[in-house]
């Protein structure tokens, strides 16, 4: 879905490098490098954004709408 706000083993957050991130990946960044970037030393905070499928825009149409 999105990505968690906290590290689910060590409580650290995470959210708020998501987007630069991205940016460095989609710029042509190894994922590797992109993560020593934005600062994600731990490994178990790196494997947060490793292991990440962002399905927020595929499972939004889906889901209640407020009208
Ligand atoms: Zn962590």
């Amino acid at each position: 879905m999105i990505i968690p706000i906290r590290c689910f083993s060590c409580g650290a957050v995470i959210a708020h490098k998501w987007e630069e991130f991205q940016q460095l990946k989609a710029a042509g960044v190894e994922v590797a490098d992109a993560l020593d970037q934005v600062g994600m030393k731990r490994y178990c905070c790196r494997r947060m954004y490793v292991g990440h499928i962002d399905l927020i825009y595929e499972t939004a149409p889906f889901s209640t709408s407020i009208q």
